[in-house]
């Protein structure tokens, strides 16, 4: 879902470059540790996923699209299903807890009814509850990042990109926030954190790739500094919960667009539907294409009639507070995973709600 294709990077006024024939894919669901010393090029490889930099040579291709080729009209877009989070939490100082998880919501045009059930719903993931009305300088470092990274997954991004999220934090609530980034991890969101803390990733026994001056000197499935014994395969264990949770988000998010907006751009939809069978490989392979075609369908007909009952009525608030969840019936993936649509909240989405021990969908660990 992210892949770089010999990526070099040059900043202008800059001799060496930044990133050297960088090449790796990261497949969706996987956790993945960027490492290096400062100035190895972990930030750019951050900059370059989220198209606030493009690569001098080679290609960076995210969630399907080609970021060559994106247009810039597309490109706030595009962000939409990328999370980020940064060593410096960069929370708005006169906005209370809620308010920062709320007003990202807010820009891109989210109804109040979902900001209303969405913010306290992630607060919670991320064990804020309660502390909604605080302001950030009443909350310790690692209370910010959590709020940092609530806001960074209320809109239920696909991927979650860290930059050095523990680089302000002591040992102890380090451990914390890489806790609760591994379960973000499980319950289907792609994350790639940026890390020159050789501990963690130790620890964590992720994949590893470490640069060293903009080259890629390693790439590991279970990563470790020292660890250099031989991997086979970069390919993620199929996980069908993640699996099954990462294609119905995708599926989701292409429904909430209509729902709120009464209309959705094409290359949404075709992004939504890669997104929905590439979450779907390799565990149900066959279901997937048959579950591509049906989120294709399922657009046509929302669109179709979001065409005949035109914006007026998405306004009001019972439409806000229960969006018209997807039809189960022509969603094979969901089908086979058996998961209740209908009563599959952000928590579960995430893998980090009370879970119920039979449900198969659920968080695997
Ligand atoms: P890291 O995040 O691993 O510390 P960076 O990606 O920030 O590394 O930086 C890699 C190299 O690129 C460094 O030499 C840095 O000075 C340089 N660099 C990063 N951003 C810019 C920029 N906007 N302009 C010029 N040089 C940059
Ligand atoms: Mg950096």
């Amino acid at each position: 879902m992210i892949r770089f294709e010999n990526v070099t990077k040059r900043y202008r006024g800059t001799a060496k470059p930044a990133l050297s024939k960088v090449d790796f894919e990261v497949l969706r669901g996987e956790f993945i540790f960027l490492v290096g010393a400062s100035g190895s090029g972990k930030s750019s490889c951050l900059h370059l996923i989220l198209r606030e930099e493009t690569p001098s040579e080679g290609r960076v291709v995210v969630l399907g699209r080609d970021l060559r080729t994106l247009s810039s009209r597309k490109v706030p877009y595009f962000r939409r299903h990328i999370g980020a989070v940064f060593q410096d939490f960069r929370l708005l100082p006169n906005k209370t807890v809620f308010q920062n998880v709320a007003f990202t919501l807010q820009v891109i045009g989210s109804s109040r009814g979902f900001i209303q059930q969405a913010v306290p719903e992630v607060l919670a993931l991320v064990g804020l509850a309660g502390k909604e009305k605080r302001f950030p300088h009443e909350l310790s470092g690692g209370e910010q990042q959590r709020v940092a990274i609530a806001r960074a997954l209320a809109n239920r991004p696909q991927v979650l990109l860290a930059d050095e999220p523990t680089g302000n934090l002591d040992p102890a609530t380090s451990v914390d926030i890489m806790q609760l980034l591994s379960r973000i991890n499980a319950g289907g969101t792609t994350v790639v954190m940026a890390t020159h803390e050789a501990g963690f990733v130790d620890q964590m026994q992720r994949r590893v790739i470490e640069l060293r001056h903009g080259e890629m000197v390693r790439d590991e499935r279970h990563g470790g500094y020292g660890d250099t014994s031989g991997i086979p395969s970069l390919a993620p264990e199929p996980e069908r919960g993640a699996a099954a949770v990462a294609a119905l988000t995708a599926v989701l998010e292409l429904h909430r667009e209509i729902v709120e907006t009464g209309s959705v751009e094409p290359a949404v939809v075709d992004a939504a539907v890669a997104a929905a069978a590439e979450a779907a490989e390799p565990v149900f392979e066959e279901q997937a294409v048959v579950a591509a075609d049906a989120a294709r369908e399922e657009a046509a007909a929302a669109l179709a009639e979001a065409a005949e009952h035109p914006a007026s009525d998405h306004a009001n608030d019972e439409a806000d507070a229960a969006p018209a969840p997807p039809r189960t019936n022509t969603i094979p993936v969901v089908e086979a995973a058996d998961i209740d649509v209908a009563e599959l909240g952000l928590a579960d989405r995430l893998g980090l709600g009370e879970t119920d021990p039979d449900d198969e969908v659920g968080p695997t660990s």
